[in-house]
């Protein structure tokens, strides 16, 4: 394994939107200080990929993607590395990364000491573009560089990469706002609304923290069956081909001893799930929002009722390094309760544009590329 020989990688570059996706060939300079050179095994795919691809997000092209991945230690930088336990770095580990790397001197960073709400945050696959980087930056890619300052982990041992893989971006995100924003207390009632990854992540988490019963209302029946199969969830709503909102209130409250849920975690991503989840919550109870990330435009909210029945509403943003690495030391955990590489569909990463359009109709739950 020398260090001196220059070394290229087939990555998929986005030059420009809404046109078809190029492998590329790209030089991968030496690790320096700090940085790691990963072999990539898997790229995640994500509902962000194709936004970026479509171009509703104002990026810098050329660029790499690929936010979230799982590879192999091939290159350190001079002087050595440990991850971010603190355990020692050595080629051919097999480790995840995150996503993002936040600057740590803006207002929000230093100040407020919320770095998911960083001003200045670095996001592999989004806004490195290939001209300002020392290799691929992003993880649809046979090789990747990692910059100084990335939280890099290893995956402890017995864990299935594929495993480790199905919740990439949606276990950090939850691991933020399950116990950072609003942790599910021991015997609480739990209404988690989506049953995509987020939801999955979410019901499957509140259930390791204690939750004496949790309710995933979502759909269509497809994904729900999945849930079932998995053991995500103790009682499953079909909001989509199955109930109103009306009867699924009916049923939530049913479930619930007529009061409603103590704490909903809302993980739909449409507007209309909120008016219904504030219904769902007891008075008293939390309303925790996490699926609106894009703007999908305004809903009427009666806001007497979080007056009058006393609601807790929070929002939880993304996710740091701190998070993605608590959700690979829980991975263990969560993989001996639930079956999660059932939940990953893999393609080629030539295939990037049919593993898109999957995840776009909802076709697959989580798509991964194998470079
Ligand atoms: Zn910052
Ligand atoms: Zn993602």
């Amino acid at each position: 394994m020398s260090n001196a020989h220059h070394t290229t990688s087939r990555s998929v570059v986005l030059r420009e939107f809404n046109k078809p996706l190029a492998v590329e060939e790209l030089d991968v300079a030496e690790a320096g200080p700090g940085e790691v050179v990963v072999g990539v095994e898997y790229g995640g795919v994500c509902g962000t990929d194709a936004h970026l691809w479509s171009g509703r997000l104002d990026i810098p092209t050329p660029v790499v993607l690929g936010h979230e991945g799982l590879g192999t230690v091939e290159r350190i930088g001079a002087g050595g590395l440990a991850d971010a336990n603190g355990e020692p770095l050595a080629v051919g580990d097999t480790v995840m990364w995150a996503s993002s790397i936040s600057c740590g001197s803006c207002v929000p960073c230093r100040m407020h000491e919320e770095p998911t709400l960083c001003e200045r945050r670095t996001t592999y696959g989004v806004n490195l573009p290939v001209a300002n980087a020392p290799g691929p930056s992003g993880s649809w890619s046979e090789r990747m560089v990692l910059r100084a300052g990335t939280s890099v982990v290893k995956l402890p041992a017995g864990v299935p990469p594929a495993s480790a893989m199905s919740l990439a971006c949606a276990g950090p995100t939850m691991i933020h706002a399950l116990y950072g924003r609003r942790p599910v207390r021991l015997g609480e009632s739990v209404v988690v609304q989506g049953s995509g990854p987020v939801g999955l992540a979410a019901a499957a988490m509140a259930q390791l923290a204690g939750a004496a019963q949790v309710i995933v209302v979502g759909g269509p029946e497809s994904r729900l069956a999945v849930a079932r199969r998995l053991g995500i969830g103790d009682h499953h709503i079909d909001i989509i081909d199955g109930m109103d909102a009306a009867a699924a209130l009916a049923e939530v409250r049913a479930l619930t001893g007529g009061y409603g849920a103590d704490l909903v975690i809302e993980c739909a991503g449409a507007p209309d799930a909120v008016p219904q989840g504030i219904a769902m919550a007891r008075r008293g109870g939390s309303y925790l929002v996490v699926g609106q990330y894009t703007d999908r435009g305004e809903v009427a909210v009666n806001p007497h009722q979080l007056v009058h029945r006393q609601l807790s509403l929070l929002g939880s943003w993304g996710f740091t390094g701190a998070h993605l690495v608590a959700y690979v030391n829980l991975l263990p955990a969560l993989t001996a309760r639930f079956d999660l590489a059932s939940l990953v569909t893999e393609f080629p990463m030539a295939d990037c544009e049919e593993a898109l359009r999957q995840v776009g109709t909802g076709g697959v739950l989580k798509a991964v590329l194998r470079p």
